[in-house]
């Protein structure tokens, strides 16, 4: 029994010993980390889509350096939407529908989103220009889009002093460093109509962009280019744009040269802001976090890349805040008509 004992404290020492000599080892930074958790997540935080659209998920896998770095995308019911391996949903039918990422690693830890697919079995070819909310009515004629508007901005500027609007929409202006000076045209109800092709393409001959509208934004004000007039740089007109960037020309036609500040304002810097008569996409001065530099578009004022609304890539135009701001040497495409 005596020696029993004392093989027993003998053996308990060593495993002591040997614990003691493994807790001291180094932590190895190279040794594989378990993936713990999946998060996902959409572009732009949406989980709500339009059938014939498509959405961007991603998978962020925790802690940061788990070994495992790719996932297994699944989606709940495959009859009503489909999902790619770079986690692209694309809807079919209209439903409700739980996006999954597992990771690779076998180790079965998975996260997801519950999406709501609305019904447009075939897409709505109108749903892109609907976001022009100021338009009073939007509707297809063959391969345009006709888009009307009243022209009458939905925020305050001093331009509305003396109208009909002034008791709601007048605010005075002192900003600009105190150079801005209310010019004498007063906001006046328009009867514009945009004929927009619904298929852009680009034009062998590009055209020159003409004075006054060549596009329209979200709340139906529309854009102008870099003139005052033939030739004319923008210097002294300047001095009158308002808070929102904007001012109205002699018959009461309220525009943007310049980033539309309401509007980027309330949709964001990196925003789909409205679309010029060539039927190509109008985007803010952001893209991915980073200030649009004049140097990273062509002659015309834009590249091309896929965007929140075009997931296949689309040609568009960036406002920046340097001169030619808007648009370039012209249109890209071949352009529809305003009239008013
Ligand atoms: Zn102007
Ligand atoms: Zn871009």
């Amino acid at each position: 029994m005596h020696s029993r004992s004392a093989q027993l404290l003998l053996l308990s020492t060593v495993i002591f010993l040997f614990a003691c000599d493994k807790a001291a080892l180094p932590v190895d930074p190279d040794a594989p980390v378990a993936v713990e958790e999946i998060v996902v997540t959409s572009q732009t935080g949406l989980s709500t889509m339009t059938a014939g659209e498509s959405l961007q998920l991603t998978a962020n896998i925790l802690p940061a350096n788990a070994s495992n770095k790719t996932v297994k995308w699944s989606i709940s019911d495959p009859t009503t939407a489909l999902i790619s391996n770079a986690g692209k949903v694309t809807g079919v039918i209209a439903g409700i529908v739980t996006a999954k990422a597992t990771a690779n690693d076998g180790s079965g830890v998975s996260g997801s989103l519950t999406l709501t697919i609305n019904a447009e079995p075939n897409g709505d070819p109108l749903a892109l220009y609907k976001k022009i909310y100021g338009a009073t009515s939007i509707y297809q004629d063959g391969n345009y889009v006709i888009i009307k508007s009243e022209d009458l901005p939905d925020h305050k500027t001093p331009y509305y002093l003396g109208t009909q609007w002034e008791s709601e929409l007048y605010e005075d202006y002192n900003g600009n460093n105190n150079q801005f000076q209310l010019n004498p045209n007063r906001i006046k109800k328009q009867n514009m109509t945009f004929k927009i092709p619904l298929n852009p393409a680009p034009s062998a001959n590009p055209q020159a962009t003409p004075l006054g509208s060549i596009g329209i934004s979200l709340n139906g004000v529309p854009f102008y280019n870099q003139y005052a007039g033939p030739n004319q740089p923008l210097t002294f007109e300047v001095n009158s744009f308002d808070q929102a960037y904007g001012h109205p020309q002699m018959s009461g036609q309220y525009h943007y040269h310049w980033e539309p500040l309401y509007l980027t304002a309330n949709f964001g810097e990196d925003a789909l802001l409205g679309f010029l008569l060539d039927g190509y996409p109008v985007y803010g001065p952001m893209e991915n976090g980073q200030v649009v530099t004049n140097g990273q578009l062509d002659a015309y004022h834009g590249h091309a890349h896929a965007t929140l609304e075009f997931p296949q890539e689309t040609y568009h135009y960036h406002i920046t805040d340097q001169d030619p701001y808007i648009n370039g040497s012209g249109f890209y495409g071949v352009p529809g008509t305003v009239t008013n």
